[in-house]
């Protein structure tokens, strides 16, 4: 024994980080905290704690949660067994103990998802009682401390390091001393050879230090090459938004939503054919580059894809997105984060299509409906996304541009509602509202194509490409002037009048 506690407690008292389930360190407190920090930086983790117990503040609330809101909760912070095993328990809790933790290591490990350090971290700082909490850090500590060259993956290694931490322990602050260790290790005893022995409470007990030899320890096996699986992700942009797909039931990453996810490294030729098989043949095919991501035990190397369709089929498990639904019902896991612009840009597109809807209906009628529709599109605004009636939101009104609105007529005919604004001199038209009153009331088949060759692919383009800006969707449209849209296009006779 090195008599550890009476340096290391004093040290603890004057550096521990302020943190939030210290301050209220209650036992469910203490479980959620360590359950996240598991796989998870400190620094990352504690946004996802504050605002899990905020939501879900005992374990009742915990067990009722609705698996899709759990796990939209957890997003980005990996390894999602972990939240799933969470409900489990809470679950075992509400049944067997009252919907309250037991004060009882032994309770406490038979859980779902608490293994020994777990079990050791509630029991002793949550219930104040006698118990190890050894996890990485810990065994890098007491390596260094002992100046012990045994190999700390392998299980009688730990064993051995558990009984001396426990030597070690005072009985009367097992909670405070099991946290000493922790922040001495994620603090001063760093990894990767990297200890500030300086600034160490133990350095004058630490045999590693005074053998020279800290830096080399703990001593542990080389990592065996994770496989690589090459995959092929698709994002699939469409009328409804972007198509996602829900992850198998069982296994990685389970439940989960995602982009089309196929084996191998497709070509573009294999993406087109796959897409028309499921029915969603793609108008244009862009490559999004690639992405890797690491799990514990494999490799995905993927091959992104963005697909634009006008198709609504909806394969096996899948579902059409829009933005907001992306942004607050569905989980799409951290290995995806680099096809996410891409997936907001093609949500995004759904809520441009809705809204465009609004106009089609405008546009089949007299200037005085259109206008009505023009308050009722006012008033979607209002509900859908908490914006007073009567003032439209968009990015126009961001960057503080004044707009207009337009009937315009083709040949006679009432066929789009435009919104302009104004920039210097010139006017610029939001040209996705063209389009659909174009489609909308079937004016001539030629125009429509001519239309739709020029823009179509551009405007989505530029809708793809502005998505650092796409909070609002008009900030998502493509623009242009409005003079020569019409002849560009090969369609004359287009009287505009100035509505609003
Ligand atoms: Fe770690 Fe150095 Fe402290 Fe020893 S003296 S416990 S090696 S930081």
């Amino acid at each position: 024994m090195l008599g550890i506690a009476k340096a290391l407690l004093p040290w603890f008292e004057q550096h521990r980080r302020v943190l939030p389930f210290r301050q209220d360190p209650t036992p469910y407190h203490i479980w959620i905290s360590e359950i996240m920090l598991q796989q998870t930086r400190m620094t990352a983790a504690v946004p996802y704690y504050e605002r899990f117990v905020a939501e879900l503040p005992d374990p009742a609330a915990l067990a009722a949660c609705d698996p899709d809101r759990l796990r939209k909760l957890w997003q980005g912070l990996g390894y999602y067994s972990r939240a799933a095993n969470l409900q489990k328990a809470a679950k075992l809790l509400c049944q067997q103990y009252g919907g309250e933790l037991p004060a009882d290591y032994n309770a406490l490990r038979a859980l779902p998802g608490i293994g020994d350090y777990t079990a050791g971290a509630i029991a002793s700082i949550g219930f104040g009682l006698p118990a190890p909490a050894v996890d990485g850090n810990v065994l890098r500590v007491f390596a260094r401390l002992y100046n012990d060259d045994a190999d700390v993956t392998r299980p009688d290694t730990k064993r051995l390091f558990t009984a001396r931490v426990m030597e070690e322990q005072p009985a009367d602050r097992p909670g405070d001393f099991n946290q000493a260790l922790m922040e001495l290790g994620a603090l001063v005893c760093l990894p990767n050879g990297a200890p500030q022995c300086d600034a160490c409470p133990l350095s004058a007990l630490c045999r590693g230090r005074t053998a020279g030899r800290a830096e080399q320890l703990p001593v542990k096996p080389a990592k065996k090459p994770r496989p690589v699986l090459p995959l092929t992700a698709v994002v699939v942009s469409g009328p409804g938004g972007v198509l996602l797909q829900k992850r198998p039931d069982r296994g990685l990453l389970a439940k989960l939503w995602q982009p089309l996810l196929w084996e191998g490294a497709l070509s573009r030729a294999q993406v087109a054919d796959r897409l028309a098989d499921l029915g969603l043949p793609a108008g244009r095919l862009e490559p999004l580059g690639g992405a890797k991501h690491i799990f514990t035990h494999k490799v995905w190397q993927m091959q992104g894809w963005l697909a634009l369709t006008d198709a609504c089929a909806l394969p096996g498990r899948c579902a059409w997105v829009t933005a907001e639904a992306l942004e607050t019902a569905y989980s799409v896991p951290s290995a995806f984060a680099a096809f996410r612009p891409a997936m907001v840009s093609a949500a995004g597109t759904g809520s441009v299509l809705r809204h465009r809807t609004h106009l089609v209906l405008a546009a089949a009628a007299d200037p005085d409906t259109l206008q009505s529709c023009l308050a009722v599109r006012r008033a979607v605004f209002t509900r859908e996304r908490g914006i007073p009636a009567g003032i439209e939101t968009d990015g126009h009104d961001r960057l503080g541009v004044g707009y207009d609105h337009f009937l315009v007529r083709v040949d006679g005919q009432n066929v789009a509602a435009m919104r302009c604004h104004r920039q210097g001199d010139a006017v610029i038209l939001q040209r996705f509202c063209v389009l659909a009153m174009f489609r909308g009331q079937g004016i001539g088949r030629a125009a429509l194509a001519a239309l739709e060759a020029h823009y179509t692919g551009q405007a989505r383009r530029i809708l793809l490409d502005a998505k650092c800006e796409a909070q609002g969707f008009y900030a998502a449209c493509g623009y242009r002037p409005v003079s020569g849209i019409f002849e560009e296009a090969g369609i004359n006779h287009v009287r505009m009048e100035k509505l609003l």
